[in-house]
């Protein structure tokens, strides 16, 4: 979505532009979690990688592949469409030359990234950009509003209006924001706190350890899960009643992107 000036000024003065992914909180937690779980080698390795950033941890660079994009410079524009792969049809058939041809999708994104991080040949500041990108886009995949359909935009153009704790007055906003922002943003912990208590959800054994393709398998949950937990609300107005219904599902997904983060990056940089 392209957001408009006064979108763009709006989200900026909110620190959290709700059409672009998770909220940077959402984004800040994964990141957060999955460096909870990394072996003293992966850690270490993860530390080197990240020691110039001004924020070295992989919270702190969670966000760096939205800010790319938001701030349009060579790498942005080139991934902009590695955050989300659109299907279409309510199957989630998932056909990768017209879903994402040219591995131009989160899904081949992902394992492009991993593919550079792993090798230790490749120039230094490839391997930590594509750590920073893992970072973002194994939480991309798992908002379910990245992997939605085609005809609106992942959610983008369902539009919504929100009324709640949140926004007193009411506002504009669309499904794809709501999912990104603020259902996260209603829970109303900081992230640190919100660690803790994701840290305490129940992990469930993980179908998609052990397959060829992990990154195809989470962006599929994530499209299954648009139909199967009804996510498209009956009317156009929404409240926190919306908001507290759907934080279960977007917690364990949180939980979730965390935890096969951390594994992804075990099994890429200790070998
Ligand atoms: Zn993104």
């Amino acid at each position: 979505m392209k957001p408009t000036l006064i979108t763009l000024a709006l989200a900026l003065a909110l620190a959290a532009p709700p059409a672009l992914a998770w909220s940077r909180q959402g984004h800040q937690l994964v990141g957060e979690l999955a460096e909870r779980e990394l072996s003293p080698a992966a850690l270490a390795q993860v530390q080197d990688l990240l020691a110039d950033e001004p924020n070295p941890s992989l919270a702190g660079v969670s966000t760096w592949a939205d800010e790319i994009r938001a701030a349009e410079s060579e790498l942005g524009k080139l991934s902009q469409r590695w955050h989300y792969v659109n299907i279409p049809g309510d199957d989630c058939d998932y056909d990768a030359a017209r879903d994402c041809p040219d591995g131009e999708c989160v899904i081949g994104a992902i394992n492009a990234q991993a593919s550079v991080l792993g090798d230790a040949s490749r120039p230094r500041q490839e391997r930590i950009d594509a750590l920073k990108f893992l970072v973002h886009f194994v939480g991309d995949a798992h908002q379910p509003m990245h992997a939605g359909y085609p005809h609106d935009r992942g959610g983008n153009r369902h539009q919504l209006n929100y009324t709640g704790k949140g926004s007193p007055e009411g506002e504009g906003t669309n499904l794809h924001g709501v999912w990104d922002y603020w259902i996260v943003q209603g829970a109303g912990m900081d992230t640190a706190d919100y660690a803790d208590h994701l840290q305490t959800l129940a992990l469930p054994s993980d179908p998609a350890a052990g397959l060829d393709n992990p990154a195809q398998a989470w962006t599929l949950e994530s499209c299954r899960l648009i139909k199967a937990e009804s996510l498209y609300p009956p009317g156009r107005r929404i409240t926190d009643a919306y908001l507290d219904q759907h934080r279960p599902v977007a917690e364990a997904r949180l939980r979730l992107a965390g935890a096969r983060l951390a594994a992804l990056l075990e099994k890429t940089l200790v070998p």
